[in-house]
């Protein structure tokens, strides 16, 4: 049994031009996940892309509170039409010790369910982490739409070919895991 299509959200991939204090959008987000597309399509998967509708400062698109604006019914929509689903929720971020100086980070949403997490940071060499806030396209398509999903951060700073050759292996890694272990979760 293995994954039908990979559907790759990008919640915070859309950045405007306005200078904004912190963090407003993942810089590297957009392309990253363009990448692993290519990636996966190389290795013969379907795939499809859910890009940010609106900038973060209209809400976090990651949140309970964005629940069932268009870019959550887009995504959604996908996972209902697909029998083997799985979400690959993708971000970037700038600090280095954000994560505890890793390049490339799996995180944990909280409450915890997603085994593949860990398994996929194994086979990629990734940072496996507990997030520290509740990641509702994660926590929704595990808990509501029994869809396995993974949340995945790069390092802003990486040069183009270290991002691919993290992107490469973390789509081999996906792919292998996908054949092996996992199955879609019963609602
Ligand atoms: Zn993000």
């Amino acid at each position: 049994m293995s994954i039908t299509k990979w559907i790759l959200t990008v919640p915070h991939g859309k950045c405007d031009d306005v200078v904004d204090e912190g963090h407003p959008c993942d810089t590297v987000a957009m392309k990253a996940a363009d990448m692993l597309a290519d990636a996966l399509d190389d290795l013969e998967q379907e795939v499809v892309i859910v890009h940010a509708t609106t900038i973060r400062e209209m809400g976090d698109l990651n949140r309970i509170t964005t629940a069932g604006r268009t870019f959550h019914q887009i995504w959604e929509r996908e996972v209902n039409e697909t029998t083997r689903p799985c979400v690959v929720d993708v971000h970037s971020f700038d600090d280095l010790n954000w994560f505890g100086g890793t390049n490339v980070a799996l995180l944990e949403s909280t409450p915890t369910w997603n085994r593949w997490t860990k398994q996929l940071a194994v086979l990629s060499d990734a940072a496996h982490l507990q997030g520290k806030d509740e990641n509702y396209i994660i926590t929704h398509a595990v808990r509501d739409l029994g869809c396995p999903a993974i949340l995945i951060e790069f390092w802003e700073s990486l040069s183009v070919r270290k991002l691919e050759k993290a992107v490469v292996k973390i789509a081999e890694a996906l792919v292998s895991l996908s054949h092996d272990k996992m199955i879609r979760i019963e609602k």
